[in-house]
């Protein structure tokens, strides 16, 4: 049984097994989440991203998949790193956003992590409109079979709280 948690907060103080990160595909850090987890994390967690570039993402990690790497300095176990779509109205595929959610809990499992820690997937930068974003995120999350115990959104502001307050219940 997993429990959904919300926190309104920043997702580099969390203390969970894993934090997620909203990356981008080139794995070598950004703005926003990214840009936060990297400058907090400290070097170690830009070291292995570069090197799992050089071994498995030469053309970047696809838009919905995840991968793990060394949380350094945070207090987290591990950072999950997945890529979000950019959010475009003629195109915008929620498979893809719901896809982040599964493949970073199929990781979560993987690694063992039982507390995993999620932003607001692609709603900064990429664009996509927090209420459609905290739906997918909380129908996804419900509908896929982990042994990860908590899942705990952690929203940045009172919109993106409220957003996914209203999809939990
Ligand atoms: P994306 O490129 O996937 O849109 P962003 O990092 O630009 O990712 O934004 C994703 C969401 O995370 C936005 O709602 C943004 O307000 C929020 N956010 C930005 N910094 C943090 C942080 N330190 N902790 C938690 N959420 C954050």
């Amino acid at each position: 049984m997993t429990t959904l948690t919300l926190v309104r907060g920043d997702i580099t103080r969390q203390r969970a097994d894993a934090i997620v990160n909203a990356a981008n595909s080139s794995l070598l850090g950004g703005g926003g989440v990214d840009g936060a987890i990297h400058r907090r994390g400290g070097p170690a967690i830009l070291q292995e991203c570069r090197k799992l570039r050089a071994s498995h993402y030469g053309r970047g990690l696809p838009t919905g998949q995840a991968v793990a790497t060394t949380a350094g300095a945070l207090e987290a176990r591990w950072v999950i790193h997945t890529v979000g779509p950019v959010y475009r109205v003629a195109t915008a595929d929620p498979s893809l956003l719901a896809s982040c959610y599964r493949a970073c809990l199929r990781v979560a499992d993987e690694l063992g992590a039982r507390t995993v820690a999620f932003p607001a997937i692609s709603t900064g930068a990429y664009g996509w409109p927090m209420d459609d974003a905290a739906r997918i995120a909380v129908q996804e999350v419900r509908a896929t079979v982990t042994a990860v115990e908590e899942v705990r959104f952690v929203l940045f502001d009172d919109a993106a709280y409220t957003a996914f307050a209203e999809r939990i219940g």
